[in-house]
């Protein structure tokens, strides 16, 4: 006997994405038994970016159900009884380990058979692990990854296990940085290791980096940059005991906690779909190269309209606005009508300790660093208010604007002047950068 189940709508993966398209799909008509969401992890969809933040707290940490998706946006918090009520099939813990597009199925690891009309691709990104580089000893225990609530749960767990003990984090993007003050306000001695000159390379200018570098100097972390990771040595029972950097440093550590980024899960699709840029190509509808199949989230290599060019996000406001997005563009085609292309103005954000940081727009061109007009100690580390910025400008025009510590008014603001790329005038931006937000 084959087992084998039809779905009209299979969204593969359970993250944010998945949750945001089911949100959209009861919004725009769904029939009972209508939408099936198989994911590997064992619970709904969940807003992931808690994962690093108040996850890991050590009073009162978060945990589901309170982060359920769609808390993240201040939308109804969907429960597994939500996807029963609206007879929505939430299989979980099942990974699919083969895909066939041409016969529209997918099969489970246990060999179970998953039919579909049209298939919807979510499945994230996975964490690069050092063992994928050779790096020696990377297989000792307590080395641990951060992309699942299972990853989660086993850093919870290290960290009771190891407390007060010392933590290396190596990495310095959006994990690094939240982890390394995580494992700090979990009273860790923490060390952070990174071959950048200066943290959040891909975003920060040597100016911001520098705020954040000396604010967690001044919370206890020791940052160690320019060097990688070349091995580990774990004591008797297998347990990570030191790392041992390019630079010949040798670090004792309790704890290692790897975030050198991600890579997008498109593995079982490949030779399938057309992709690119490392994604799976779609168009502003998040439509596949494959009659009926769409692609959103961090996988999709999208029309980025406003920049004229194909881009991959991985951040979660994309990955549930592209959900909606190839929700609507799906219904939208069955009823004969058709939608707005995607028309996207990145927009990343990060909290640790106190602080608050949004990015809206590009970082590309000359940045121009702005501060308060009133108190310019605002940008020094040791500030009990930390408030500063940067526009970044390009052909001109104010293409991408950083704020740290803004009000949600002022956030909004250098929002709309990353969409509305006004013409630059530089000390203009750079004497009264906060309050030229407050005009848009
Ligand atoms: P995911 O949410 O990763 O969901 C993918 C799902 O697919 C997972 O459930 C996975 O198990 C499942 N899956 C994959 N392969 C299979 C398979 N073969 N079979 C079955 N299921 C499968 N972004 C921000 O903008 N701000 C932040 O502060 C922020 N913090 C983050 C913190 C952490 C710890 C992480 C990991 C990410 C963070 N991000 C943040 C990024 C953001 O969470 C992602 O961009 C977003 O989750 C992408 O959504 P997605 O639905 O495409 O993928």
């Amino acid at each position: 006997i084959i087992d084998k189940k039809n779905f009209k709508y299979i969204i593969l993966g359970g993250g944010v994405a998945a949750g945001y398209a089911a949100m959209e799909f009861t919004r725009q008509g769904l029939q009972p038994g209508e939408l099936a969401i198989i994911s590997k992890e064992a619970v709904a969809p969940y807003e992931r970016p808690a994962l690093s933040k108040s996850y890991l707290f050590p009073n009162e940490p978060a945990r589901l159900p309170s982060f359920h998706v769609c808390a993240g946006s201040g939308g109804e918090r969907l429960l597994p009884k939500w996807y029963e009520e609206k007879g929505i099939e939430l299989i979980l813990g099942t990974e699919i380990v083969k895909a066939n597009l041409a016969s529209k199925t997918l099969i489970s690891a246990s060999g179970k058979i998953y039919a579909y009309q049209i298939l919807i691709i979510a499945t994230g990104s996975t964490a690069v692990k050092l063992t994928d580089f050779g790096v020696q000893g990377a297989d000792a225990k307590n080395i641990c990854y951060l992309r699942e609530i299972s990853d989660a749960d086993k850093l919870v767990e290290t960290i009771k296990t190891k407390q007060k003990g010392k933590a290396v984090v190596i990495g310095a993007g959006y994990i690094g940085l939240e982890v390394g003050a995580a494992m700090t306000i979990n009273e860790f001695d923490v060390s952070m290791v990174y071959p950048e000159p200066w943290c959040m390379a891909g975003l920060f200018t040597p100016a911001i980096a520098s705020f954040y570098e000396g604010y967690y100097a001044n919370k206890g972390v020791k940052i160690i940059k320019g060097t990688v990771a070349v091995g580990f040595e774990a004591d008797s029972n297998g347990q990570v005991k030191t790392v041992k950097l390019k630079n010949g440093e040798v670090l004792q550590a309790d704890i290692v906690v790897v975030g050198v980024g991600g890579s997008p899960v498109t593995a079982l699709f490949k030779g399938q779909v057309e992709e690119e840029k490392g994604g799976i190509k779609t168009d502003g509808f998040f439509r596949t190269s494959v009659q009926e199949v769409y692609a959103v989230g961090d996988v999709a290599t999208f029309p980025m309209k406003l920049y004229s060019d194909m881009r991959r996000v991985e951040h979660v406001d994309h990955a549930r606005k592209s959900a909606q997005q190839a929700v609507k563009a799906i219904k939208a085609s069955e009823d004969g009508k058709s939608i707005q292309e995607y028309d996207y103005l990145p927009f990343f954000y990060s909290r640790f300790f106190d602080l608050s940081w949004v990015f809206y727009g590009d970082n590309v061109g000359e940045p121009v660093l702005f501060q308060d007009i009133q108190d310019n100690s605002t940008t020094r580390p040791s500030s009990t208010k930390p408030k500063f910025g940067t526009y970044w400008i390009h052909n001109g025009k104010v293409v991408g604007a950083f704020l740290e510590g803004g009000t949600a008014e002022e956030n909004k603001g250098i929002a709309n002047i990353a969409w509305l790329q006004p013409e630059a005038k530089e000390d203009l931006l750079e004497k009264i950068g906060m309050l030229i937000a407050g005009l848009y």
